[in-house]
């Protein structure tokens, strides 16, 4: 174990110092045993780990954090944030306590701990990510505080060497009537309290749920958790401002910048990798050209867009048709159909220019030709959420991108009351979403409203979990979704028949 020091410096730049001491020093060893299930995160990892575990550490930690920001965004309560992240954490970083015996106990805190210090390196370059990387770990950290096992925490608490000062027995007598007063203790009650300076739990202060005298507060142990997640903040918050200081030692390494590059863009809207099983849709086995007018319906808006767009002016610029084309794709329509589905949409222009100018994308996309690698890599993946959200701008004329994005707001309120959005309180709640450019979770809201009765039978019978149902961060995704959603029950008896709608297949 690594000795914490700090007797011989002025408290008020112990911190720093230490943090800094710490970070450019040599290793001081090479794999870290975790006693505790909570870290405060103090010691940099010094273990190697592949490029590989280094990507996919991050990308599963950010996945968390992002669903946290959404529950905070959508206004979701502690109760329901728990509930609802319960899932997500023990997919994507679960992290058991010691009394559960598990043998991947090592496994999942060195994952946790890796995964912290990578995030913090892409989030420390700008004070607006810093700000929101710092409020979202601190998120996760009262959030695995409060369902630690009790005994754990304490010692984790303990192994912490916080500097509060216990209020003796003379001191609280003395103070026993404010005390009372300040906490709402009833007479015969007792509790333990301690004394720290009054900036380090201001959000007990602001609640007036300390007692202030001669610039300390006097906090009952019950209320240890707000000083302790203060605590970890505020140690958070400034080896941020250092790791920022360091970043541009960093741009020399040319493994991890790209990666790096690539996580901090990801904090716009989470990245989503498409997977082909969201093509492998249960019931839905053969969509043709034919089907889409049909299954537009469940399409998301940006998509949605590009296929009205489409339909008025039976054309769409090379953008938009490389957007739609790679959805469809992705939902699983053939390159043969895709093909008959651009020919007839483009109803306005002969066969030969069709031919001579279309044809070929259409095909390139789909990997039938191209280079070596496009053929290998079966052509282009369907775009993500991410990568439409981060783009340049549409120009005149041209329908791609995300519309909750690319839209003024009341020309965005319009295109959704023609899809049938019309509740009011939604329509506004998507503006302030916008406003505050949150396209996805205004995307997200609007999913959730349209298929709110669906949703809800599947939470009330179980058969969906809280990871069928977390955020969508790809367009793929909310096609699957909201199809499978509005044929519950249908299982794989459905088909899509030539004109688009589904029926059942006999037994
Ligand atoms: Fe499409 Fe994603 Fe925008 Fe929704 S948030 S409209 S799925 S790009």
């Amino acid at each position: 174990m690594i000795r914490h020091d700090y007797s011989r410096v002025d408290p008020k730049r112990r911190a720093n110092l230490d943090y800094k001491k710490r970070q450019f020093a040599n290793a001081e060893f090479q794999q870290q045993n975790y006693d505790h299930r909570l870290n405060f995160y103090v010691l940099p990892p010094t273990a190697e780990i592949t490029l590989e575990e280094f990507e996919t550490w991050a990308i599963n930690r950010l996945k968390v954090l992002s669903e946290l920001e959404a529950c905070s965004f959508r206004n979701r309560g502690p109760e329901e944030t728990a509930e609802y992240m319960k899932s997500i954490l023990d997919k994507y970083l679960p992290l058991r306590s010691n009394s559960s015996k598990s043998q991947k106990l090592q496994e999942e805190r060195r994952k946790d701990h890796y995964s912290h210090f990578i995030l913090r390196l892409a989030f420390s370059s700008t004070e607006d990510l810093r700000r929101r990387f710092s409020r979202l770990e601190t998120m996760l950290f009262r959030l695995r505080f409060k369902d630690d096992d009790l005994r754990e925490r304490q010692e984790f608490v303990r192994s912490l060497n916080l500097e509060w000062e216990e209020v003796g027995e003379d001191e609280k007598r003395e103070l026993r009537d404010e005390l009372m007063a300040a906490s709402g203790q009833k007479k015969g009650e007792e509790q333990e309290w301690f004394k720290v300076d009054w900036e380090r739990v201001p959000e007990l202060v602001e609640q007036r749920r300390v007692l202030l005298k001669r610039g300390k507060a006097y906090v009952p142990q019950r209320e240890q958790m707000s000083l302790v997640v203060a605590e970890f903040t505020k140690k958070l918050d400034e080896a941020l401002e250092l790791t920022a200081r360091a970043l541009p030692r960093l741009d020399e390494d040319d493994r991890l910048a790209p990666i790096l590059a690539h996580l901090s863009q990801s904090f716009t809207a989470p990245d989503a990798a498409y997977s082909s099983s969201d093509a492998d849709i249960d019931g839905l086995s053969t969509i043709t050209a034919n089907s889409i007018d049909t299954l537009s319906q469940h399409f998301p808006l940006c998509m949605r867009n590009l296929h009205t767009t489409l339909r008025e002016n039976s054309h769409l610029k090379h953008f938009g048709r490389l957007q739609y084309t790679l959805f469809l794709k992705g939902i699983g329509l053939s390159l043969d159909e895709c093909i008959i589905f651009w020919r007839r949409s483009f109803k306005l222009i002969t066969d030969d220019k069709f031919q001579k100018e279309y044809r070929y994308n259409i095909r390139h996309s789909y990997g039938d030709v191209g280079g070596d690698a496009n053929r290998r890599g079966r052509g282009y993946t369907p775009y993500s959420c991410q990568k439409l959200l981060t783009e340049p701008l549409p120009g005149p004329g041209q329908s791609h991108g995300c519309p909750y994005r690319t839209f003024t707001p009341d020309n965005l309120t319009s295109i959704l009351q023609r899809v049938g959005v019309n509740d009011r309180d939604v329509l506004k709640s998507v503006k302030e979403d916008v406003g505050k450019q949150r396209y996805h979770v205004a995307c997200n809201r609007v999913f959730e409203w349209s298929h709110k009765r669906e949703i809800k039978k599947v939470k009330d019978d179980g058969s969906w979990g809280a990871n069928d149902l977390d955020t969508i961060v790809h367009p793929n995704t909310y096609f699957k979704r909201s199809w499978l959603l509005k044929h519950l029950g249908e299982g794989n008896a459905g088909v899509v028949n030539e004109g688009g709608g589904v029926e059942k297949m006999e037994e």
